[in-house]
């Protein structure tokens, strides 16, 4: 298939040929022929399959093709949950409005309010945005939503995760009339969270799945290592990276100031790093994205915050230093990685703390996976075995047990996830138990715009 067989505008799809696009990723050949119809969307498919071009094809399209519902308010409003993937989408999107009448602006948390409120006085026909400051100005009334045609929802999980429901909702009721139409992608948006929100925002969604948030990235080699300790991470760190053929290192940590203090390690050791976290300014953010997405650094050490979205070409390695918290966010996590039919490493190092992560991701993958060892650095820790059943204990020592597991068990909570199933339109859900994340990380800092 080819982008000529969608029958785009003439001048959308020179702008097409001019970037070099010619043939249609597998997400693209469904998402825009179906959005062009008008749909719903609930669009998945793995990290790195060309889900930005999937809805600012058809955004572009409407615009060109349609009139105008109202003369001032925006047109297409993208909303995705961090700042950095925001100005990627920006930078994309602006390929093809800088040579159209179409206006488009971004509009992030952590910059002039002010300025924006200038800015949005103009009129502009794309927003760009993270919720939380769109918010924000929608509630002060700069700018408008009764005449918005296109919500597009990027990485919709996430911003549910981080807390943005209301935002959204909010940002949803001023704009909810009868032709607007809303998209929703990402890599894993299978969760009960996503679809009840799905179901309320959304008219009778078309599901599309290419694969499932489950299926193998199979550009990406995972390799899992066993650890003791924080020391025991840093030896096999600095190990891979002496060994290691690497163009650019991604390293994600449980927080920010792991970040830091990693940070600080590596730069002592004479090695190329940056170190990206939410408590720096926004301009201190950019500066460090550019840098990094430049070249001038190898490594950049990080938290969730750039688990998302980011399309850094040069990324040859991804580095669990730590295991996520989220469940979902390693597979967004490691498809920093193997991007557009490139191929990837990631290496993530599995300690005590790290064990019910590391389960709760096999269980998602629905995979089990082998420990490599490197010689020289075999840890003692061997993982956690599961309890045994009741039925193993002895009698005589049952009622034994049962008191010290009641004085050292935390609490039992029960997260429950559902799997979806894609038969049509909406998913069906099943439920699946996982175990529990709460008490492995609770110092871990939400990073939020
Ligand atoms: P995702 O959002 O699915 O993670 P992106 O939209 O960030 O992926 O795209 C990943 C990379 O693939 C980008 O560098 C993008 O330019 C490239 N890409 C997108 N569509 C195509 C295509 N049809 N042909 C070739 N490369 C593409
Ligand atoms: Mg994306």
């Amino acid at each position: 298939m080819q982008f000529t067989d969608f029958g785009l505008d003439s001048r959308l799809m020179s702008m097409v040929e001019h970037l070099g696009f010619t043939e249609p990723t597998e997400i693209q050949q469904h998402a825009i022929p179906a959005a062009m119809a008008g749909h719903d969307l609930i669009a998945s498919s793995k990290t790195g399959s060309g889900k930005t071009l999937a809805f600012i094809i058809p955004a572009m399209e409407r615009l060109i093709r349609n009139r105008a519902l109202s003369k001032r308010d925006p047109r297409v409003l993208i909303l995705m949950p961090t700042r950095e993937l925001a100005k990627q989408v920006f930078t994309q999107l602006r390929l093809f409005t800088s040579g159209s009448q179409f206006k488009a602006v971004l509009i992030l948390g952590g910059e002039n309010f002010n300025d924006q409120v200038k800015t949005l006085e103009k009129d502009p026909h794309f927003i760009v945005a993270t919720p939380g400051r769109l918010a924000d100005h929608l509630s002060q009334g700069h700018f408008y939503l009764k005449g918005l045609e296109l919500l597009i929802l990027d990485e919709a999980d996430r911003m549910l995760d981080l807390g943005f429901s209301k935002q959204l909702k909010q940002i949803n009721d001023a704009a909810d009339h009868r032709k607007r139409q809303t998209l929703m992608f990402s890599a894993t948006l299978d969760h009960a969270q996503v679809n009840e929100f799905a179901l309320a925002l959304l008219k009778k969604p078309k599901r599309i799945a290419i694969g499932s948030a489950h299926t193998e990235h199979k550009d990406i080699t995972k390799r899992f290592y066993l650890c003791d300790n924080l020391d025991h991470k840093q030896d096999l760190l600095e190990h891979f990276l002496k060994t290691e053929k690497y163009q650019q290192v991604i390293i994600f940590t449980a927080t920010r100031s792991d970040t830091d203090r990693l940070s600080k390690l590596l730069t002592e050791q004479g090695l190329s790093t940056v170190a990206l976290s939410g408590e720096l300014n926004q301009g201190q953010r950019n500066q460090i994205m550019d840098g990094f997405s430049k070249g001038q650094q190898k490594i950049l050490i990080t938290t969730d915050l750039a688990s998302r979205g980011l399309d850094l070409v040069n990324v040859s390695h991804v580095f669990n230093f730590d295991m996520p918290k989220h469940t979902e966010e390693f597979v967004h996590r490691i498809g920093r990685t193997g991007r557009a039919g490139s191929t990837g490493d990631a290496i993530s190092f599995v300690g005590p703390k790290d064990w019910i992560s590391f389960k709760n991701v096999e269980g998602f993958l629905q995979q089990t996976f082998n420990f490599d060892v490197v010689d020289g650095l075999k840890a003692e820790f061997k993982g956690i075995k599961p309890k045994k059943p009741k039925g193993a204990v002895k009698a005589k020592s049952l009622s034994k047990a049962n008191d010290k597991a009641k004085r050292v068990q935390p609490k039992k909570v029960v997260k429950r996830v559902f799997v979806a199933q894609d038969v049509g339109e909406l998913p069906v859900l099943r439920k699946k138990s996982v175990l529990p994340v709460s008490e492995i990380d609770n110092n871990s800092e939400t990073e939020t715009d």
